[in-house]
């Protein structure tokens, strides 16, 4: 009885509370986190993407309860020379520590780290932000931390390994990070079991999804039998992503980054310049 009334006056305090807005202040930052080649060409090119070169981004969004730091990069940055390093298929010229420090920011003030998904062109600065608190999707983190972990851990999994003792918040879905609607991360497993969109709702630039690699090209959304990179995952799951990430662009009117795309990456502002 006790606990109906007491719930009962709750919903009606909950029903009672003003709407919250979107903080003003919502800043968004993309750092240069290098270049990648793609790794076979061939099959881009017959479907007409004419450039497969791709662009390495990560993101700071900056809200008044905190910092979200969105993906961390292809090569680490203690790796990185002054003329730039090539590893692999991967050019990197700046670090990501570097861009941080110059809009004021050093890894200890990262709030939130959420990666994409632990691919090595998302993962690699992940150690320096293991301080953070880790938004990550269960199935995402059991495939990074195997019950079984294997007897020789690749490059990518050395470079987020310390994520594991992080301050973890397990995800199951979709997830309202700072609590009023303005970024929330959206669950789009395929291309790894656990990889996730992210929607940021700014107030003059309007609303934006950072793709992660839902699409890595914009020719995969034109052409709708263009998946060249589904085979590395789950591919009807992907596809059900996908429907579910195209139902929120035309809802809420949002633009879609796709964050490998090098053409349109050309045009947006980078760090120290923001998006508001
Ligand atoms: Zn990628």
């Amino acid at each position: 009885m006790l606990t109906k009334v007491f719930t009962t006056i709750l919903a009606a305090a909950l029903a009672w509370s003003p709407i919250v807005q979107a903080p003003t202040s919502l800043k968004l930052y993309i750092f240069d986190c290098g270049q990648l080649k793609s790794g076979n060409p061939d099959v881009l090119l017959a479907r007409g993407v004419t450039t497969t070169d791709m662009s390495v981004a990560a993101y700071l969004i900056v809200h008044t309860r905190g910092t979200l730091l969105w993906d961390t990069g292809v090569i680490p940055d203690e790796l990185i020379k002054p003329e730039g390093t090539i590893e692999a298929r991967a050019t990197v010229k700046k670090t990501l520590k570097g861009q941080l420090a110059e809009i004021g920011y050093k890894p200890s003030d990262i709030t939130y780290l959420a990666l994409s998904h632990n691919h090595y062109d998302h993962s690699a600065n992940s150690n320096n932000f293991a301080g953070s608190t880790w938004l990550v999707q269960r199935e995402e983190r059991k495939a990074m931390f195997p019950d079984t972990p294997p007897a020789a851990p690749n490059t990518a999994a050395e470079r987020f390994s310390a994520l594991k003792n992080s301050k973890t918040t397990v995800l199951d879905g979709d997830y309202d990070v700072f609590g009023d609607g303005s970024v929330v991360i959206i669950a789009t497993p395929g291309h790894t079991p656990g990889h996730q969109s992210l929607l940021v709702n700014l107030k003059k630039t309007g609303p934006i999804i950072l793709s992660g690699d839902l699409y890595h090209y914009p020719a995969e959304r034109t052409l709708k039998d263009f998946t060249p990179f589904a085979a590395l995952g789950n591919p009807e799951q992907e596809k059900r992503s996908k429907i579910k990430v195209e139902a929120w662009l035309r809802e809420k009117n949002a633009k879609l980054w796709i964050q490998h795309d090098i053409i349109a990456w050309q045009t947006l502002k980078k760090s120290p310049a923001y998006y508001e």
